[in-house]
């Protein structure tokens, strides 16, 4: 058809959307008649979105940029990449995270579904959203399905919001060459009138009330008597603690939609995800700062020998910095130990990630990359070269008595 916007009135609508969403934050989110899912794509950015659903009536057209594949073994994220343990999604929708989401996880969770079934049928999974949104859906309905759709979205779902977008009729003569309906699938278009009317019903059947408003601005002059292109109405449930159903019957244990695609966000909620992080930001942190006192410690020990070979002439034994907030070294095991309160103070992000000191010796201490003190107040480092023979208990070593650090009581709160 012919584009009479820029951008587009496709892009508009969804800007709509995102717009609100930004501004309402809804956690719940579920898109009916989501067709190619863009509108999806794009508020999966949205970070306080938790579940982020989308129905369509067209399984062909959810599930064709979507493959369903036996994990690849080795891959470093199958265990906690998707809902399901032994297969793998692909999509093409944009709906998959992205590298980054695995690198850099958040503590944000989100879960993203697609559904097919049609809008005309109750599931249970469905309802207690805090959204619903149909954008060019309801033109597609047969006219006898709409009374259905209206008992399952506003009577049986009962969302706090619904976005509702159709055509504005009153709009088409504006495009050039256009006869009858804007798409040959419609089977109706409506004018403001019937759009409003049909709406204002909904409303008092259902305890709603209605914004009206509309992306799509007419030409200059004539906003009040075409309207916008297409027309939105924004609905708000009144009883905010309406549970529902309106309807008496045995709807509660139904799920007729099939699942086509569902993908949980890595985050930082997991507590899998969480130490691996932890884990590797703590190694090279504790690195970084064994690296920095190891130097520190050859200077020294070069001003020690020398003084000593100009008074004794004999060889320097162990070295430990008296001060418990500097790591403790011994040289003779050539081990260091780093104070986890040391770490933590060090590295912000680390104090970040671990909320508490004890819930990063929680999540620490089984972890294979990791050797602790008996105390489990420090993790101990090696210092030896590659091909060096390491001691293996440094307990009988009697380093752990040696790497003892009094705890302060570090709890950080956020
Ligand atoms: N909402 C999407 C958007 O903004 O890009 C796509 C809108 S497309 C014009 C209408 C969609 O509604 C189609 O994908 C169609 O398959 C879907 N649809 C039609 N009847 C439906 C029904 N009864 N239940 C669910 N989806 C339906």
């Amino acid at each position: 058809m012919y584009q009479l916007f820029k951008p587009s009135l496709h892009a508009q609508r969804h800007d709509f959307v995102v717009d609100f969403v930004r501004r309402n934050k809804p956690k719940k989110v579920v898109d009916l008649g989501c067709g190619e899912c863009g509108l999806l794509g794009r508020l999966r950015f949205n970070h306080q979105i938790a579940l982020l659903i989308g129905v369509d009536l067209n399984g062909a057209k959810l599930r064709k940029k979507i493959t369903f594949e036996r994990h690849c073994t080795g891959d470093p994220y199958k265990d906690f990449r998707y809902t399901d343990a032994s297969f793998q999604w692909h999509d093409k929708h944009g709906l998959a995270p992205l590298s980054a989401d695995y690198l850099q996880p958040t503590f944000d969770q989100l879960c993203v579904q697609l559904y097919q079934g049609s809008v005309t049928q109750k599931d249970a999974r469905f309802r207690g959203f805090d959204l619903v949104t149909s954008i060019e859906l309801i033109e597609h309905l047969r006219l006898d399905d709409l009374e259905p759709f209206t008992n399952v979205v506003f009577g049986y779902m009962v969302p706090q919001t619904v976005i509702i977008s159709t055509p504005n009729s009153e709009f088409n003569p504006l495009f050039p060459g256009l006869s009858g309906f804007r798409h040959s699938d419609h089977k109706f278009e409506w004018t403001r009138m019937e759009f409003q009317s049909w709406a204002l019903n909904v409303c008092s059947e259902f305890g709603y009330m209605v914004e009206f408003t509309g992306v799509g601005q007419a030409p200059p002059g004539q906003e009040q008597r075409i309207g916008f292109c297409t027309q939105i109405g924004v609905f708000h449930r009144l009883m905010v603690d309406r549970v529902g159903p309106m309807f008496g019957d045995n709807a509660e244990n139904n799920y007729p939609y099939t699942l086509v695609y569902s993908v949980t966000y890595p985050s930082l909620c997991d507590d899998n995800i969480l130490r691996r992080i932890l884990v590797s930001e703590l190694l090279f942190c504790a690195e970084k700062l064994k690296k920095e006192w190891l130097e520190k410690l050859t200077d020294k020990l070069e001003e020690v020998n020398a003084v000593e070979k100009d008074e004794t002439g004999g060889e320097c034994g162990e070295i430990f910095w008296s001060n418990c907030q500097e790591p403790q070294c011994h040289n003779l095991h050539r081990h260091v130990s780093v104070a986890l309160q040391l770490l933590c103070t060090c590295c912000p992000k680390l104090r970040e990630l671990s909320r508490s000191l004890s819930n990063l010796r929680r999540l620490i201490v089984d972890d294979p990359q990791i050797k602790m003190n008996r105390e489990r107040s420090a993790v101990i480092l090696c210092c030896l070269e590659q091909g060096d023979e390491e001691p293996n208990d440094l307990t009988d070593s009697g380093y752990a008595e040696r790497s003892h650090v009094e705890e302060e009581n570090w709890e950080i709160t956020c």
